[in-house]
């Protein structure tokens, strides 16, 4: 039920801890982040609060430093609240989150298996993270915008491709999503209040665009080919 995600000079692991926690109040029954250690995605997740994803990261991982990443709140809609069910959902290829529900999940499931992907969950986002495993080929921006034709619903994702590190793409139908930068980093939101104490500067992303983070940079594809400039707004309130 809650997106966030950073890519920056900071460590993200914290920043995305205390944004998700900017976030609790949407509900949630399991959460979970993936972030670049090394150059390779790992993955933690856990049903339950906040409070059992961070200690489990504690535990699993002393010390996890990270500089991009992304998290996730989930409000289960398909799969009973599980560690397996929880977000994110994983390939080799990439790791996404996903708020909302894609309709058409059961056909793109039954083409994908008879191509050979196997399933380990029963949520609807696993569909989706598996369908572009399989349409990619190193271009996220043409992917993403080729996804867009062949799911229905309504969803945020967003994602990072291990052959891509330090980069976040996003996009959105339905569920709504903000950029925000400050001088150090690049964020990711499903709302501002969450991530106010980094900064007050964001731009909201429209339907069907897709937007890749980087450290210093934000680009905001209107189609495969085509940007626009962000709109940078500031908030007016403070935390
Ligand atoms: N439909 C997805 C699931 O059940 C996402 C739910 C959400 O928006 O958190 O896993």
């Amino acid at each position: 039920c809650g997106i966030v995600g950073y890519t920056g000079k900071n460590n993200s692991v914290e920043i995305l801890l205390d944004s998700l926690s900017g976030l609790e109040y949407r509900g949630y029954d399991s959460a979970g982040i993936s972030i670049f250690v090394n150059q390779d995605i790992t993955t933690i997740k856990s049903v339950g609060r906040l409070e059992r994803l961070r200690n489990r990261i504690e535990k699993l991982y002393p010390n996890l430093y990270s500089t991009c990443g992304i998290g996730h709140t989930r409000w289960a809609t398909h799969g009973k609240p599980s560690d397996t069910n929880a977000h994110p959902h994983t390939t080799e290829k990439l790791s996404l989150i996903h708020n909302g529900i894609i309709e058409n999940y059961q056909a793109i499931r039954k083409d994908l298996y008879d191509k050979g992907y196997e399933f380990v969950s029963e949520t609807d986002t696993e569909v989706a993270v598996k369908l572009i495993d399989s349409l990619y080929t190193g271009n996220p921006i043409r992917t993403l915008f080729d996804i867009q034709k062949k799911l229905e619903g309504s969803y945020a994702f967003a994602m990072i491709f291990a052959d891509h590190p330090g980069q976040i793409y996003a996009m959105r139908n339905s569920s709504t999503l903000i950029c925000a930068k400050n001088e150090e980093g690049s964020f990711l939101s499903s709302d501002m209040p969450a991530i106010l104490k980094y900064t007050q500067t964001y731009t909201l992303i429209n339907e069907f665009e897709v937007v890749c983070l980087g450290s210093d940079q934000i680009t905001i594809y209107t189609s495969e080919k085509e940007t626009r400039n962000p709109e940078w707004q500031t908030a007016k309130w403070t935390m």
